[in-house]
């Protein structure tokens, strides 16, 4: 331990943005001063070019660069027209932008309990949300909006069989997940339409907020091209539709061009220290399962434990920075208190909220960082 504790020497932070920007240098000077020199800040050539590059990335034929994941989220709940006495589908367990987007579309946040194993929507319990839903009858359920929760992409092949059998769209939360894949498809091309964020802290994180929205649904690329820039289409002024100011900025998609050069590499060093976790914390702690067939972007690597809170002490003391995602499922937030109809049965998400402990992992991270974490664990635990 104490040999351990010497070869960290220094604080295990939970994410480290300055350290990655600086082994970008030159690439991300010439992207910004690019910007600086032709002073297109809105809707500038670099929001294109990023645009050909996601697409291109997630292997879809649209993607639309916004002001944020949460917007990219509600934009796509408006070009589905989906809004007042609409009902949406969503994991209990998640960043509360999921429902929140959906209540800024006028919509009803139903929400569906976790997978046990993948901590992801259950399909199972989908299934009888939206036959509940459909008793009740109002709202009318008309989505499902799985969350790749962790950067795991969700089961959407169950998911997808239940939204078909029901007549409902599926969009896909993929905050946590761009660069993640499912049954030989890269997340983006999972679901009709897909909303990513690139907040700074996310697996392609920008110097601010910025998403998009990767479909292969000409009509809907369309839509929310329109709606990002206040409902105008091309170059006019005359408002077609009700929009908003929901677009990515020059700088970030800046920004971005230079960060999706190296992302395959901070994609691949992230997995590498996701599995030494694995190989260490297995059968100590509930450790992450990535299904056959799946792969992470490892946007947080999540343990489970029953003494989590002593466990995240005993880290803090050891100089290990902790997170907890998420520390209050959604059907316990003020905020939604008022969609909850007490019908739902949440237990796993309940469950999961009380054990989940996200560790450090980033690419600025050692090997013996990595040991560091696992002995302290394995220390506390034994
Ligand atoms: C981060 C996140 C969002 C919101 O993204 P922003 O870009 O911060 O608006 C939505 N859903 C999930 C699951 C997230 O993790």
């Amino acid at each position: 331990m104490e040999h351990l504790q010497a070869v960290a020497a220094r604080r295990v932070a939970m994410f480290d943005l300055a350290r990655q920007n600086a082994a970008l240098g030159a690439l991300l000077d010439r992207r910004l001063t690019a910007v600086l020199e032709h002073g297109r800040f809105v809707l500038g050539p670099e929001v294109e070019e990023i645009e050909t590059a996601l697409a291109r990335y997630a292997e879809v034929r649209y993607a639309i660069g916004v002001s944020s994941g949460r917007d990219a989220l509600l934009m796509t709940l408006m070009a589905l027209r989906i809004g007042a006495g609409d009902g949406v589908f969503v994991p209990a367990l998640t960043f509360s932008a999921t429902a929140g987007a959906v209540v800024g579309a006028g919509a009803v946040p139903l929400f569906v309990d976790i997978d046990p194993q993948t901590c992801n929507m259950s399909p199972a319990a989908l299934e009888q949300a939206v036959d509940r839903a459909l008793r009740q009858g109002t709202p009318r359920p008309k989505a499902i909006m799985p969350v790749d929760l962790y950067g795991l992409p969700a089961d959407y092949r169950s998911i997808q069989a239940v939204a078909d059998y029901y007549g409902l769209a599926v969009v896909a939360d993929a905050a946590q997940s761009f660069g993640a894949s499912y049954g030989g498809r890269r997340a983006g091309g999972l679901a009709r339409a897909t909303a990513t964020s690139f907040y700074p802290t996310k697996p392609l994180g920008a110097f601010g907020d910025a998403g998009a929205v990767l479909t292969d649904d000409a009509e809907i690329a369309e839509a929310v091209r329109s709606i990002r820039n206040h409902g105008m289409r091309g170059s006019g002024c005359v408002a077609e539709q009700i929009g908003m100011t929901g677009r990515m900025d020059t700088v970030q998609a800046a920004v971005l061009l230079a960060k999706l050069d190296v992302f395959d590499a901070r994609l691949e060093a992230c997995a590498r220290l996701a599995d030494r976790y694995t190989r260490a914390l297995g059968g100590r702690v509930t450790t992450p399962t990535v299904p056959h067939g799946s792969a992470s972007a490892w946007a947080l690597y999540t343990i489970r434990t029953k003494r989590r809170d002593a466990l995240r002490q005993r880290l803090a003391d050891a100089e290990i920075d902790t997170g907890i995602y998420y520390p209050v499922p959604l059907h316990r937030h003020p905020a939604f208190r008022r969609y909850v109809t007490g019908a739902e049965k949440l237990p796993v998400s309940e469950q999961v909220a009380d054990e989940a402990l996200s560790l450090p992992l980033h690419p600025g991270l050692r090997d013996a960082d990595i040991d560091y974490v696992s002995a302290t664990i394995a220390e506390f635990v034994s």
